[in-house]
């Protein structure tokens, strides 16, 4: 999240993005207005896709990529390398330096388990992934694309 934090200041993504808050700062915006979202009604969020809703989660990325190929059937057989945790993204790095990497594509998360486990998430809990994946399944769309683009 810190590092989405640098990037969306960047020239190229600045048009795009308005800003980007932890979790824990949404939060702390809630506590300051003395709102709490457990008592509130909830409401249908149904606008992203599966892969929308999983990239918080190592793999995830990886999985929309697949998806984006297949959907836009592009011939490329992808082999990725998910990593996470510093350690493991030293590694694969390292390894596709020496040109010894078993992969094509590496999509490393700095934060164990991607940004589920990141700094700025609330919660850090074993079910998260699950919770992540549950609610992706949940998702009204299973495609990455539609007639007006991505989801
Ligand atoms: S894996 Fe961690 S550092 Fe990387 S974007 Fe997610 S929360 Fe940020």
């Amino acid at each position: 999240m810190y590092r989405k934090k640098a990037e969306f200041r960047k020239d190229s993504v600045k048009p795009y993005v308005d800003s980007v808050i932890t979790f824990e700062e949404l939060q702390a915006l809630f506590d300051s207005r003395d709102i709490d979202i457990t008592s509130l009604d909830e409401d249908l969020l149904d606008n992203a896709s599966y892969y929308g809703r999983i990239f918080a989660r190592s793999g995830g990325l990886s999985d929309a990529v697949r998806e984006a190929l297949m959907e836009q059937k592009i011939d490329f057989e992808l082999k990725p390398v998910t990593c996470d945790g510093i350690e493991a993204c030293r590694v694969a790095l390292l390894k596709a330096s020496k040109n010894v990497l078993d992969g094509n594509f590496i999509k490393g998360m700095e934060c164990t388990g991607g940004c589920i486990g990141g700094a700025g998430c609330l919660t850090h809990g074993e079910k998260n992934k699950t919770e992540v994946d549950k609610y992706g399944m949940e998702a009204y769309y299973t495609k990455l694309t539609n007639e007006s683009g991505y989801y």
